[in-house]
């Protein structure tokens, strides 16, 4: 397999972009080598610069749920595009979206866009703060939020990927108010209250943690968090920027049937445009200016191109009944690579809901970030190469969750059964 045309490219952009990419885990810092430029994606596929293929199962970090151009998409965002791409002024296309979306997720009644989940969970914070005139939030190790500065401390994905314990750049004061537990840890998060009783402003979670690889919530987790959340008077936040719209057609919430207060979206919500958006019942939310006090505004927010790209995403998926289909080939591929894994005796661990998954270099159970910590993250690079290798892309990174799309067909799948079985076996 030829790379010289990305590394070329790696080379130039690293003159012009801090550490060539505009955002960090892209860097292949954690696998080593030089990070792929591509140059289009088609159905379940990538295309690089030096015209090799493979198959994507980053699906660009989760948006990508039904796959690269997805005609429904394309179309939707070619026709908003002859009418402009940004009024900076009210749109239907903002209505509609925001309507599919309180469709959807059970606990939204009213919803504001923004353009990226950490936007969305900065906002969502924020309100937590104004409406409970509390400072503090309890977060989990682990998680991560987007780059915020109150999210920073022990987060997932890029930060653990680099191994960057928190941030230089973030204030100690504002440091302070972030209270870590480990995920999947009541005791911790009871302690937490018990020891800054009337403090805390909020709890926030990834119902299911993607961001150091996939770890589902144990039974009874989420519920307890409601009800610690409820009796102290705290709101309960959901971060669903990777769950939304994946795990369910009506997230985590949905799926475990348990409302948080507010409900932070990204990824599908803008079918690969750059889309978030917070959410919670209409009297919360109106503490939002313009008709609350606490501050929140966008120049490009409801982006018309963004708005079509995301609501032909959402009405495709409901419309054509995306998920359940999806769900189940998930099922069938992860099922049948997991009787091969075992059967072969890889100390491998696979922890996966609905159509994501991660494959952790270790024996399990992982259900926080520490267990996830102990997995061998050099023989996933060695995994990760075989498998760019063998024409598979999957994240560069052992603290990400894979996502597969409804692109992928039987014989995609088929064939990356084969190959993640083959690279096993060359890395053990
Ligand atoms: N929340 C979660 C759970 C995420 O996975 C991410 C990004 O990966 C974010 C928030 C931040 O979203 P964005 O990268 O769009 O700012």
């Amino acid at each position: 397999m030829r790379t010289t045309q990305s590394a070329k490219f790696f080379q130039e952009a690293q003159s012009v972009i801090p550490g060539g990419v505009n955002s960090p885990v892209r860097a292949f810092a954690s696998v080593g080598g030089t990070p792929i430029f591509f140059e289009r994606g088609d159905g379940a596929f990538l295309f690089d610069v030096d015209g090799n293929r493979y198959l994507d199962f980053v699906s660009s970090w989760g948006p990508l749920i039904l796959g690269h151009r997805h005609p429904a998409v394309v179309r939707a965002v070619e026709e908003a595009l002859t009418k402009g791409t940004s009024f900076g002024a009210p749109t239907e296309a903002e209505i509609r979206l925001a309507q599919k979306v309180t469709e959807l997720v059970p606990s939204v009644a009213c919803v504001r866009m923004v353009n990226s989940g950490t936007e969305a969970t900065m906002t969502a914070i924020r309100l937590a703060r104004g409406v409970t005139g509390r400072s503090k939030i309890v977060k989990f190790e682990g998680c991560y939020h987007g780059h915020a500065d109150s999210f920073l401390m022990k987060a997932g994905s890029g930060v653990a990927t680099l191994g960057i314990p928190g941030s230089p750049g973030v204030p100690k004061s504002l440091a302070r108010d972030t209270l870590l537990a480990p995920y999947n840890d009541l005791k911790a998060v009871e302690a937490l209250f018990d020891a800054f009783p009337d403090q805390i402003a909020a709890i926030i979670v990834e119902p299911v943690a993607g961001n150091m690889g996939t770890v589902p919530p144990r039974p009874g987790f989420l519920e307890r968090l409601r009800a610690l959340a409820t009796r102290a008077g705290s709101l309960l936040i959901f971060d669903e920027v990777i769950t939304g719209f994946r795990v369910s057609e009506g997230g985590a919430q949905k799926h475990f049937n348990i409302l948080p207060d507010l409900t932070c979206l990204g990824k599908i919500i803008g079918g690969g445009l750059p889309v978030g958006a917070v959410g919670g019942s209409c009297d919360l939310m109106r503490g939002l200016a313009p008709t609350g006090q606490v501050y929140q505004a966008g120049t490009l927010s409801g982006n018309p191109l963004a708005m079509a790209a995301g609501r032909a995403t959402l009405e495709t998926l409901a419309n054509e009944e995306v998920l359940p289909r999806l769900n189940a080939t998930a099922d069938t591929f992860l099922t049948t690579l997991q009787a091969e894994i075992s059967r072969r005796g890889f100390p491998v661990h696979l922890n996966h809901i609905a159509s994501r998954f991660t494959l952790f270099f270790g024996e399990g159970p992982v259900s926080n970030f520490e267990e996830a910590s102990r997995t061998d993250a050099g023989r996933y690079a060695r995994f990760f190469h075989k498998l760019l290798e063998r024409g598979i892309y999957f994240p560069p990174s052992p603290f990400e969750t894979v996502f597969l799309s409804a692109a992928m067909t039987e014989d995609d799948l088929n064939f990356a059964h084969t190959a993640i079985l083959s690279s096993l076996e060359e890395v053990f």
